[in-house]
C-alpha cells in the first residue's frame, strides 16, 4: 500500500531522472499518466542554449508542480528572414546535462516537422498592436510566431503553470494577455532577470560577444540604473538619463529606450506616477541585446499659479 500511496501523492523531493521526448504523442502519453496519478505539471518553454537564467525558471517550476517539463525548440516562426535562426546556438546534449539533477522529468525537444507538419503557413495567434511596438517594431511577426508556439506548447502539455522570465518583458506581457484573452486554463509565473555579477542580463546571445563587446554590453544595465535613479524626478528625466548613458560607447547602437505602464505596455506620460517598466534594446557589434527594469516614477507637480 505504501507504494500505491507514493504514486497517488508524488513527492517533489525525490529527484526524477530526466528523459527526452521528441514527439507530441510521446509527451502527452507521459503527462496523461502522471496526471492520472494526481500530479500537477509545470512547463518551462525555452529555445535551449541554457544558462543560469533558464535554470532559475526550472528551479521555480520545481517548487510549483510535481512534474517539470522543459521544452527546447528553436521556433522558426518567431525569426524574421534576416534574423539569426541558423546562427542560433543549439546545444541539446549540454542542455539535457544541465537539467539533469534539477528534478526535470521531461525535456520536450521536437523538431520543426513535428511542430509544424503542415508547414509554417497555418493558423497563427495574433499579438495585436501591443506586439507591434518595441521588439515587435524591430522584428515584424516575431510575437505572432512566439505566441503561436507558446499556445501550441500549452495545448500539448496542458500545464497547470507556465514559467517565464522577466528578461523578455514584452513576451511575458503578451503571454499573460493571451492567457486572459483566450481563457487558457493555466497560471503564469514570472521569474526576475538573472544577471552576471557585473549586471549583464544572462542571454543565450551573450556567447556571441567578444571581450570588448562584453564590456560594452554593460551599457544596457547601466542605462537602466541611470533611469532608475532619475525616475523620482519624472518621466522625461528618467528617459534623458537612460539615453545619456549610451553617450560615448563605440560599437553600441541604441535601438530604443522607453518607459511603459506595465499594465498596458503603452508609454507613460509626464502625469504618470507609480511603478513603470523601462525597456532597452541595443546592438553591440553584431549582437542585439535587450534588458528591462521596474522603476518607481515620481509624479510631476503641476506648476503653481504663482509661477
Ligand atoms: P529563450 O530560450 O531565450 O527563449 O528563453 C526562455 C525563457 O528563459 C524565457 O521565459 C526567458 O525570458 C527566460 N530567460 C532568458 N534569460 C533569462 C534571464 N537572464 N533571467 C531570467 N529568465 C531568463
Amino acid at each position: 500500500m505504501a507504494g500505491a500511496a507514493a504514486t497517488k501523492n508524488p513527492t517533489r523531493d525525490a529527484v526524477p531522472s530526466t528523459r527526452t521526448v521528441n514527439t507530441i504523442a510521446g509527451l502527452r502519453a507521459v503527462l496523461d499518466e502522471r496526471r492520472r496519478a494526481g500530479a500537477s505539471v509545470a512547463l518551462v518553454p525555452t529555445m535551449g542554449a541554457l544558462h543560469d537564467g533558464h535554470l532559475a525558471l526550472v528551479r521555480r517550476a520545481r517548487e510549483l508542480a510535481d512534474v517539470v517539463v522543459v521544452s527546447i525548440f528553436v521556433n522558426p516562426l518567431q525569426f524574421g528572414p534576416t534574423e539569426d535562426l541558423d546562427r542560433y546556438p543549439r546545444t541539446l546534449e549540454a542542455d539535457v546535462a544541465a537539467l539533469t539533477g534539477l528534478g526535470v522529468e521531461v525535456v520536450f525537444a521536437p523538431d520543426v516537422a513535428e511542430m509544424y507538419p503542415n508547414g509554417p503557413a497555418g493558423t497563427r495567434v495574433g499579438a495585436g498592436p501591443a506586439g507591434e511596438r518595441y521588439e515587435g517594431a524591430h522584428r515584424p511577426g516575431h510575437f505572432d510566431g512566439m505566441l503561436t508556439v507558446v499556445a501550441k506548447l500549452f495545448s500539448i502539455a496542458q500545464p497547470d503553470v507556465a514559467v517565464f522570465g522577466q528578461k523578455d518583458a514584452q513576451q511575458v506581457f503578451l503571454v499573460g494577455r493571451m492567457i486572459a484573452d483566450l481563457d487558457l486554463r493555466l497560471r503564469l509565473e514570472v521569474v526576475p532577470t538573472v544577471r552576471e555579477a557585473d549586471g549583464l542580463a544572462l542571454s543565450s546571445r551573450n556567447r556571441f560577444l567578444d571581450d570588448d563587446e562584453r564590456v560594452a554590453a554593460l551599457v544596457l544595465a547601466e542605462s537602466l540604473d541611470a533611469a532608475h535613479t532619475a525616475a523620482a524626478d519624472g518621466t522625461s528625466e528618467l528617459l534623458a538619463e537612460g539615453v545619456a548613458a549610451f553617450g560615448d560607447h563605440d560599437g553600441v547602437d541604441l535601438d530604443y529606450l522607453v518607459v511603459v505602464d506595465p499594465a498596458t505596455f503603452l508609454p507613460i506620460d509626464e502625469a504618470f506616477a507609480g511603478q513603470a517598466l523601462v525597456l532597452v534594446a541595443a546592438r553591440v557589434g553584431a549582437t542585439r541585446l535587450i534588458d528591462n527594469a521596474f522603476v518607481e516614477v515620481g509624479a510631476k507637480q503641476p506648476p503653481s499659479p504663482a509661477e
